[in-house]
């Protein structure tokens, strides 16, 4: 029996208050958790914001050994890595750009010390180090963040992860948690069975009887009672997004599809004196970070930003999220919207657009999904420009400046951006537009060589305090750190810092590798001619299918004026027993028409009155129906329409019979 390490006596209750200080869970959480101790496969579905990390963390801080953590986002992984240290709880994190040297490091260390969570990006578990050093590791759960990336039909399909399967057997019995914050009952499903572990009972008749493992599901209801949701077809989109602003006070998010555009709406905010500010994967990290504390902050009122924003944002008092433009799922759009209104407070979410907007959805489906040979070409051209020869690449990581292949290749940018896209999810390679490495040091010489260096070198004797004071275990493992912070600290300049860490890697001091945000391409499979890469095609096509699907999905909420708009994304997630929201747009409609038989009589004479058997427009009969509700005058009209006594003529003009 080993002894226990980690405070196993603690409840989950006392967990939460210790090392978080919250006195209670959120709904579902308790549940989870205790699903999980259970040793049950779980699959919990919450939003963002929800709170599902605590779902992992505090069941593996409850028992023996280790969570691994499989996430898709390096700098969410930073973040957590960060909080759980604070809290000293030892918690690594193995991700794409880091040597292999690193990676070994880092395994050996969570295997020798007191790590409680070793955080893993999908593609790493692909290197077959972790098989060597999974069995010396006590793994007490697995944790599957973001895991709809599993489903190769869901909207953000990752190859890797199907790894994961692969990884449960060679860890029979340890429970996986699934957690995602949207996903359709398909998505769901395909979850469940694409990380089941195939076991094999080991003793007495099942012999070689294969059990999928029962899974617990948990989903947080998607009704948001005090969020009301709304679309709008407009012609000024800018218009419209200054009255939502001008009418809601308080801070909100102001979502568009192009970068170009976040500048642009937010200038024009500005001129009329709202503080906003621009947001978008183009910019730098700094900036990034910068904008993004200016608006939790509250000195910026209204960011304007493309769907890179918001990811493991946390502000509760978000009142307004508009999107200027139509998003590409359901799943984009419930997330996106979902930021407004965490702290209950009523709250909206609004959606324009016009009919360029539904014109280009149906357009998508030929861009994002290339023909074959233009994906053929596409390989050729990356591989020629990287220079891989013909039989090499497996494995290798390459800085990809996709604007300057583009300028060389003269090939079109979004063919290309969607074969490599193509390629990715038929096992070819991988390309990240948004890696983003953080700065990392650990020291590499004895604490008694580095007492002689800092007397010999007193100039870098500050940094190296600092660096120590500021970063626990740093000594002995890579740490994130940040030169910003640190030159905060030592009142220097930024790049003095830098210069200072590449001389303390010069000496041979630190291990010292600089952050990196150029894209990057990887290379899974050696390279191959043209004529010998083999696509899936029956996949390709059924992936295409499914996006179409879920264009036609978008499309129908945009347009969609009767049902009520909660019902609309309860269905799709699969929730069939939502109600009527009673506040969103189409039902505060509904409530307005609520007739009663006298006002429809009376709107019935009326309309015989005015109309006398001649031909209108509808628009001119509503106008000439003064004093009457233009929703009450509509479903009126509705109503003699369907029950043929108004006629509609070629002409688009009405008749009563
Ligand atoms: P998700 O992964 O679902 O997007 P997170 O795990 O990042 O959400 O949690 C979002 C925020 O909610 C965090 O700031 C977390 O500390 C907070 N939170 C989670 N659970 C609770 C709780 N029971 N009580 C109070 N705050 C909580
Ligand atoms: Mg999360």
């Amino acid at each position: 029996m080993q002894a226990p390490t980690h405070d196993s006596r603690l409840t989950i209750h006392d967990l939460l208050k210790q090392y978080w200080g919250f006195d209670s869970f959120r709904p579902l959480q308790e549940d989870i958790i205790n699903s999980v101790l259970n040793g049950t496969d779980t699959l919990a579905l919450m939003p963002t914001g929800g709170g599902k990390s605590l779902c992992y963390q505090v069941p593996a801080l409850a028992k023996d050994g280790l969570c691994l953590v499989v996430s898709p986002l390096i700098a969410l992984m930073k973040d957590q890595v960060e909080n759980l240290r604070r809290k000293n709880i030892t918690a690594f994190a193995i991700y794409s750009g880091m040597s292999r040297k690193e990676v070994i490091n880092t395994l050996k260390t969570a295997t020798d010390s007191n790590c409680k969570f070793l955080y893993v990006s999908p593609e790493r578990l692909e290197t077959n180090l972790f098989k060597e050093y999974l069995p010396a590791i006590d793994i007490n759960l697995i944790a599957v963040d973001e895991a709809h990336c599993i489903s190769q039909w869901g909207y953000d399909f990752r190859p890797p992860y199907l790894r994961i399967a692969a990884l449960r057997e060679e860890l029979p019995g340890v429970p996986v948690l699934a957690l995602t914050a949207s996903a359709t009952k398909e998505v769901q499903d395909d979850i469940c069975d694409k990380l089941s572990a195939i076991q094999t009972k080991p003793t007495g008749f099942f012999k070689n009887n294969t059990v999928k493992n029962n899974w617990n599901i948990f989903r947080q209801p998607f009704e948001r009672p005090n969020l009301s949701y709304s679309v709008f077809r407009v012609d000024s989109k800018i218009n419209k997004i200054l009255e939502i602003i001008s009418k809601v006070p308080g801070t909100g998010i102001v979502y568009c599809k192009s970068r170009k555009r976040t500048k642009e709406i937010s200038d024009l905010l500005k001129l009329q004196n709202i503080t906003a500010d621009f947001y978008h994967a183009g910019l730098n990290s700094e900036e990034r970070t910068r904008k993004q504390e200016d608006w939790i902050k509250n000195k910026t009122r209204i960011i304007v930003c493309t769907n890179a924003f918001g990811m493991g944002i946390d502000k509760p008092d978000v009142r307004t999220v508009v999107h200027a433009d139509v998003p590409d799922s359901l799943e984009n759009y419930y997330q996106e919207a979902g930021r407004a209104g965490r702290d209950g407070k009523k709250s909206f979410a609004v959606l324009l657009y016009d009919e360029q907007d539904i014109q280009e959805l149906n357009e998508l489906p030929a861009i994002r999904y290339p023909d074959i040979e233009t994906i053929k070409e596409t390989y050729d051209a990356v591989a020629s420009y990287l220079q891989v020869p013909s039989g090499s690449g497996d494995g290798e990581y390459f800085d990809f400046d996709i604007s300057d292949f583009l300028k060389k290749f003269k090939l079109n940018s979004h063919a290309v951006i969607y074969s490599l896209k193509a390629l990715e999810q038929d096992g070819w390679l991988s390309f990240n537009e948004q890696v983003f490495v953080p700065s990392s040091v650990y020291f590499t010489i004895n604490k008694n060589n580095l007492y002689q260096f800092e007397k010999d070198h007193a100039g870098l004797e500050p940094l190296i305090k600092t660096l120590l004071r500021s970063y626990d275990g740093i000594f002995d493992f890579p740490t994130i750190i940040s030169e910003t912070v640190i030159a905060g600290l030592l009142k220097k300049d930024k790049e003095v810092v830098k210069k200072e860490l590449l001389q303390l890697l010069a000496y041979g001091v630190i291990h010292y590798s600089p952050q990196k945000d150029k894209p990057q391409l990887f290379f899974s499979k050696n390279r191959v001619k043209a004529d010998d890469l083999v696509i899936n095609t029956f996949r390709y096509k059924t992936r295409k299918e499914k996006f179409i699907t879920r264009i036609k999905s978008m499309i129908d909420y945009t347009t969609e004026t009767i049902t009520c708009r909660s019902k609309i994304t309860g269905n799709y997630f699969g929730d069939l027993a939502i109600k009527d929201c009673g506040i969103c747009d189409n039902c505060l409609r509904k409530k307005d028409t609520t007739l009663t038989k006298e006002e429809f009589e009376k709107i019935h004479d009326r309309i015989v009155a005015i109309m006398n058997k001649e031909s209108m427009e509808a628009k001119d009969l509503i106008l000439q129906l003064t004093g009457i509700k233009k929703e009450k005058a509509w479903k009126v009209i509705d109503v003699l329409q369907s029950e043929n006594k108004i006629m509609i003529d070629n002409k688009g003009l009405i008749r009563l019979k």
